[in-house]
């Protein structure tokens, strides 16, 4: 059987300097856990267009569509700003989860005990926190038709429209329900079924889903304006969480803020499954390509490095190695270590990105 395959594109900004440590990282795994993977580099973003003249070559999506998981850096940065918005930066981001059609969004709000001070809510509120957030990423109101501004007599008006088919609907609830079988069985589905046809829908379609297939997952219901109430008050009552697109922007911007620095936030969008049972998959740290401190050493490389950890959970079923990858973190910043980011005011001297890959890769 042939090794499972990883391509790797660092884009600009931080990304090639997270990137790098998340090398050391995988090679760690091949070398201590007898888990080679085949990876292969290429360049999106900014870094493409430099070569190409576009931000995503043809040849980098047709890898892309083949391989077992994608992992990507950031992309953009101030030297971009001016292009043309058919060649930015963000497009070769863009392109990649439009044909790989990457329809379910998984951002994790995980606390480190370490940092449970960091947060802006009350240690005991966040402390221990493992939820998970799943937003449907390629339909709902941001896609939906009619869209525009239109003239009304003397007046404009803008319009948009949440739409969501019974199988767009269904394909995300499978993705949680399957996600939920793998954490703590919960699901808690979010949408606004009291006012919105698409969520009396939603609420409809989940429940069938999960009566049908997944009976085994306790699911629950709940609005979601009272779910952001929730989310603030006691995080730890949910396990996943399943939305549409515009609740789960919200939702999932909300809950990163529960634990801390953006350099700690991983991300995954999978999309469906490929011949080989994978899902398409697409694993990136949440920050940006983060110019005001690109090439100084200084990027924290623990949101991509927890992004490997979901490819290694999600696309390569090694769910204890994932672990193993997230105590070494919590085992580092147990030892104080920090990265500028995370800095409280009590003057630690903050350790570089390659200091804190190294760390993590000894604690590994
Ligand atoms: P984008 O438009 O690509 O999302 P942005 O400007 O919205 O970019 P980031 O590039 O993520 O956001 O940067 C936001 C702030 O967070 C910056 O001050 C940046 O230095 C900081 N930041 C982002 N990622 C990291 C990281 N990994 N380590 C340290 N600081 C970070
Ligand atoms: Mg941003």
């Amino acid at each position: 059987m042939s090794n499972p395959s990883l391509l790797i594109l660092p884009g600009d900004g931080i990304g090639p300097e997270v990137m790098a440590e998340v090398v050391k990282i995988i090679d760690w795994y091949g070398a201590k856990r007898g888990m080679a993977f085949d990876v292969s580099e290429d360049l999106v973003g900014g870094a493409a267009y430099d070569k190409h003249g576009t931000p995503l070559h043809d040849d980098t999506m047709a890898k892309a569509q083949e391989v077992d998981a994608v992992l990507l850096g950031a992309v953009g940065g101030p030297k971009y700003d001016n292009l043309d918005f058919s060649v930015k930066p963000e497009r070769g981001l863009l392109r990649l989860r439009k044909e790989m059609d990457l329809f379910a969004n998984l951002r994790p709000a995980q606390c480190f005990d370490a940092l449970a001070d960091f947060s802006s809510l009350k240690r005991d509120v966040v402390a221990g926190l493992d939820i998970m957030i799943v937003r449907e990423l390629t339909s709902g109101i941001y896609f939906g038709e009619p869209r525009g501004i239109f003239t009304e007599g003397n007046e404009r008006v803008g319009i948009n429209t949440q739409r969501y088919t019974e199988s767009e609907i269904d394909r995300v609830a499978r993705a949680a329900f399957e996600l939920a079988r793998k954490r703590g069985n919960r699901v808690c589905s979010m949408e606004k079924a009291n006012v919105m046809e698409s969520g009396v829908l939603w609420r409809e379609v989940v429940q069938k889903v999960h009566d049908a297939d997944y009976p085994d997952v306790e699911l629950s219901h709940m609005y979601a304006d009272a779910g952001a109430m929730q989310l603030c008050r006691w995080p730890k009552q949910f396990d996943v969480i399943v939305t549409d697109n515009l609740f789960g922007d919200l939702l999932s911007d909300a809950a990163a803020m529960l634990t801390g620095s953006l350099g700690m936030l991983p991300s995954a969008s999978l999309g469906l499954p490929m011949a080989n049972g994978r899902p398409k998959a697409l694993y990136e740290p949440v920050h940006g390509s983060a110019p005001d401190i690109a090439g100084q050493g200084k990027a924290n490389p623990i949101a991509c490095i927890l992004s490997f950890a979901m490819a290694l959970r999600y696309s390569f079923d090694q769910g204890a190695e994932a672990t193993r990858l997230e105590k070494a973190v919590e085992q580092v910043l147990a030892d104080g270590l920090r990265t500028a980011d995370l800095l409280g005011e009590d003057g630690v001297t903050p350790v570089s990105t390659t200091e804190m890959g190294d760390a993590i890769v000894a604690a590994l």
